[in-house]
């Protein structure tokens, strides 16, 4: 028996590039996203940069403090309770006490040296257990990292702050003031002087990987530098939420600086953080009454964007049967689901017992029999004793402008035609649609779609055309009109971000398709266009991250000209990430229209695995590499066990990004050209991670590590033995892949292609090499494995 040589067992090296431990960060840079919006949506977004009315008086000498004076009793005074209109990056956080002024502007590796000496070449573990140290830390890794973006001194009143009780806080308030500073300090640089430039970014670039490392090493074990130092865990967790979030800012602001100079950024694309740098903040959102699944999407997106909402008011859903978000997951927000059996309508104020109106129905069923759109009409006869409401049918054929209206069923707008809505509804929806096109007609499946079943299914089928036609799509959603059109550009963007509206299903296709997308806030409305205008000013860092979070769904409006391809599959499987649906077997319907594939059709199909598989075969382009991303539970049957069952998974779930590598579905199967291992003997693989390598005593073959002493390697009845292991393109380090039975012999596809047959087996995780084997557990005698080659195959 071949033992694994002693030699290269070693402890796990890192467990940040496991399939559930991957830091959250966004793997394509915002610069990118950026240039997807500026490219595709000019029409939809005027990208004037931001006026530069005032400019700032700014010492551009280099290495020389304004000022080496200051003191702590300069600092403002503050009462704990932040000012509404502040854009706060994060929540303040303590300040350890180290004394930042009064020192001469160092670079960034001797800011510590500069001040502390004595302190700074401490051994390891007596650095960890110095106070002095730690508060040393805390303001290197923020004044210092700032300084080095501004290339000048930056004074302590300008991020500290001393609350009543004498305390001092580390604010993040001005740090888009510093970006701004930074922004023309730089740009000046760029004109006069490129060598400079360059190295600024040098300097800027190596920073930031500094404090990225610092903060990767703290957030590895509790056991840190922040808690030798007597503080509670809501301290360190906010002192490390700081200086992430001055990390992900001045981060973002150097790839926008680097992408609109044109340095291609190698490097520069996403800032990994640690996924666990944001829990401390998630907790204290929690405890807060924010929705935990809000809270996970915006850690998904930033660590800027999540700790700005940490200093903003959860929203609660009020109504008959809404709970706060106590009952919610980081996967689910309970409140967004209805029960069909218990839903009833909401009042527009809880009061209200005004009666129900039903649309003409009949006409609106004779204009479904037709493959018409029907559209409605309400008039609102309004007396100080009365309130009565007529509402007249047409159809969209007729050239009538109309509003479609996007809504999510728990706001209570939720019915049928043959039900309708309460009357005090049907004037407020009156008005709308009065204010945004002539003669106020409007679609709402609550009033246009019946609830016959034939009738229905050529609603559905109708229904891409019937957003794709309207003049506007006009969203209400009770979270969105909870904010003020005059609040602060963040909030807005953060209220349709976190909003019930970007939670669902159906409305992804209802925002893609729209020719023009309005927003409903308390008081007034706003397009898709303004509200991300407002929020492409790079040296905002919480408005560009929540920005980005609208990346997918503009790119799918900028390529709706064109024909659906694989791309566009994958960009809709990335925009479903996190949303969801009462009704899953709604899945296919609702993303149909924005693929080309018949939803009427579709909805013919009642054998929800019938549905996929003809959704599948008619998109008939897929991603290569959708097999191998896409977790959860598959299909059944020969020929599609590959294929996922449901694209809707969390928030948190990797995103597919990259090139356009294409396969296609057939009914016999998936044709790809793949890269195969072949094992010698096949085994029953009841691992998830197995290593590849080429290291073992006898010399260089390829061997499979598959079961540790303890795991059982006999098959189970109903295994299946791999006899090979399909990796997407050629390995690298850590690889996701596929466990799959290998036939024999070879088959011809339809254009002549010869190809193995591969049934597939189970999802798994390649290691390639000897890194990551644990020394606890000895492994069990590996298997022999062929050389790797590409493949053309037929996944089935
Ligand atoms: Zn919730
Ligand atoms: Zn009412």
């Amino acid at each position: 028996m071949r033992a694994l040589p002693a030699a290269f067992v070693g402890p796990i090296q890192s467990d940040e590039t496991g399939r559930d431990s991957l830091p959250r960060c966004r793997p394509i840079s915002i610069g990118f996203l950026l240039d997807i919006l500026a490219r595709h949506c000019a029409s939809l977004v005027d990208f004037t940069p931001p006026s530069q009315s005032d400019p700032m008086t700014f010492d551009t000498s280099f290495g020389q403090p304004t000022s080496l004076q200051s003191d702590q009793d300069d600092l403002l005074e503050v009462t704990e309770t932040q000012d509404i209109h502040t854009i706060l990056i994060c929540k303040d956080a303590l300040w350890l006490g180290a004394k930042h002024d009064g020192y001469s502007l160092a670079s960034f590796d001797n800011y510590k040296l500069r001040r502390e000496p004595g302190v700074a070449r401490l051994d390891l573990h007596r650095k960890q257990n110095s106070p002095l140290y730690a508060a040393l830390q805390q303001s290197h890794h923020t004044f210092g990292l700032l300084e080095t973006m501004l290339d000048r001194h930056i004074p302590e009143r300008r991020l500290l702050r001393r609350l009543h009780d004498g305390k001092v806080v580390i604010t993040t308030q001005e740090v888009p003031g510093l970006l701004r500073e930074c922004q023309d300090h730089i740009r000046s640089l760029r004109k006069t002087n490129p060598d400079a430039f360059k190295q600024w970014s040098q300097r800027a670039r190596h920073a930031l990987e500094s404090t990225r490392q610092f903060i990767l090493w703290e957030s590895h074990e509790a056991d840190r530098t922040f808690s030798k130092v007597e503080l509670n865990s809501q301290d360190v967790g906010r002192i490390l939420h700081t200086i992430a979030a001055i990390t992900e800012a001045s981060w973002s602001f150097l790839d926008c600086e680097l992408h609109e100079a044109g340095v291609v950024s190698d490097n520069l694309t996403g800032l990994q953080l640690p996924g666990n740098i944001n829990e401390a903040c998630r907790h204290e959102m929690a405890e807060d009454g924010w929705c935990p699944f809000a809270a996970s999407q915006l850690h998904g997106y930033s660590t800027c964007a999540l700790g700005f909402a940490s200093t903003c008011k959860p929203f609660v859903r009020k109504g008959v049967d809404h709970r706060d978000h106590s009952q919610c997951t980081h996967k689910m927000c309970c409140s967004n689901n209805i029960d069909p059996a218990t839903y009833s309508n909401l009042h527009v104020t809880e009061d209200c017992t005004c009666k129900s109106v039903v649309p003409p129905v009949e006409q609106i069923k004779h204009a479904l029999s037709r493959k018409e759109i029907p559209i409605i009409r309400i008039h609102a006869m309004t007396t100080p004793d009365d309130e009565r409401v007529t509402m007249t049918c047409s159809t969209a054929s007729s050239g009538t402008s109309y509003v479609a209206i996007s809504h999510v069923w728990a706001d209570g707008l939720g019915s049928t035609a043959e039900k309708g809505l309460p009357t005090c509804q049907l004037i407020r929806l009156a008005e709308s649609a009065h204010q945004l096109v002539d003669g106020g007609f409007l679609w709402l499946d609550a009033l246009c779609v019946p609830e016959e079943k034939e009738l229905r299914k050529l609603a559905i089928g109708l229904m891409g055309q019937t957003y794709r036609k309207a003049t506007k799509v006009f969203v209400i959603d009770s979270g969105i009109r909870s904010c003020s059109v005059n609040a602060s550009t963040e909030e807005r963007l953060l209220r349709v971000v976190v909003s019930g509206w970007m939670q669902r299903l159906w409305t992804l296709q209802e925002a893609v398709l729209a020719s023009e997308l309005i927003f409903q806030f308390s008081d007034g409305l706003l397009t898709l266009g303004n509200l991300l205008r407002l929020g492409t000013d790079w040296t905002q860092p919480v408005a560009i991250q929540l920005c980005c979070a609208f990346g997918d769904i503009c790119m799918l409006m900028s390529t709706l000209s064109r024909p659906p391809s694989s791309l566009r599959l994958q960009g809709v499987i990335n925009a479903l990430r996190g949303r969801s649906t009462s009704k899953i077997s709604d899945e296919t319907l609702a993303i149909s229209s924005l693929l080309g594939v018949d939803s009427y059709a579709l909805a013919s199909i009642d054998s929800l695995t019938e549905r996929m598989k003809m959704f599948l075969l008619q998109v008939r382009e897929i991603p290569s590499k959708m097999p191998f991303l896409v977790d959860g539970p598959r299909l059944t049957g020969p020929g599609f066990r590959w294929a996922p069952a449901t694209f809707l998974c969390s928030g948190e779930a990797s995103r597919m990004v990259g090139d356009g590598d294409v396969a296609l579905c057939t009914p016999e199967g998936l044709l790809a050209r793949y890269y195969c291992f072949t094992l010698e003997t096949p085994v029953a693989l009841h691992e998830d991670n197995v290593i590849l390598s080429k290291i073992t005593l006898s010399g260089p073959d390829l061997v499979l590590y598959y079961a540790d002493v303890n795991d059982p390697v006999e098959p189970a009845s109903g295994d299946e033995l791999c006899n090979a292991i399909v990796l997407q393109t050629e390995p690298s380090f850590d690889n996701l892949a596929m466990a799959v039975s290998m036939e024999e012999g070879l088959m011809r596809d339809s254009n002549g292609v010869v190809r193995r047959r591969c049934s597939y087996i189970k999802a798994i995780q390649v290691k390639f090499g000897m890194l990551g084997v644990r020394s606890d557990v000895p492994l069990r005698e590996p298997v022999d494995v062929e050389e790797g080659r590409f493949v053309d195959v037929c996944l089935t």
